[in-house]
């Protein structure tokens, strides 16, 4: 059902074949500057096991794998946004998916709008 294809823009971040603004990196995890910011502060956060979107991370990834990038997404986000943070997930077409591996946003570092900007 997911077919993770290994030339989407992240697995290239994550082979290091393109450059980022690293937030975070371990051997489970990277965080990184979005490159079209979206808030004074945008990271991105995604796991380094390929998996195409949120569905295919829940569905596949072990417990302590969801576990631990969750708590690192939650380190992230209060250190990097202390006054507060949204986290969004986009996962699939009507959500307007771009990069098919999974990735959480972080943005903060002002009062954020509305929750959907249409
Ligand atoms: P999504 O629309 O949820 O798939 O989000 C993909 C995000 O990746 C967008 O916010 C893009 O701005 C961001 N993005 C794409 N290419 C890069 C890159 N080379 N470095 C950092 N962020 C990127």
């Amino acid at each position: 059902m997911f077919n993770y294809n290994s030339n989407n823009i992240f697995a290239k971040i994550i082979r290091q074949e393109i450059p980022v603004k690293k937030v975070y990196e371990d051997n489970q995890v990277l965080a990184f500057y979005d490159i079209k910011p979206e808030a004074p502060i945008h990271i991105l956060v995604i796991p380094k096991q390929s998996y195409c979107n949120y569905t295919h991370f829940i569905n596949q990834a072990t417990s302590q794998e969801i576990a631990y990038f969750l708590q690192k997404v939650a380190e992230i986000a209060n250190q990097q946004c202390p006054k507060g943070f949204r986290l969004i997930t986009n996962n699939g077409s009507d959500a307007l998916q771009t990069v098919e591996h999974f990735h959480m946003h972080i943005l903060g570092g002002e009062k954020l709008g509305a929750l959907i900007g249409i």
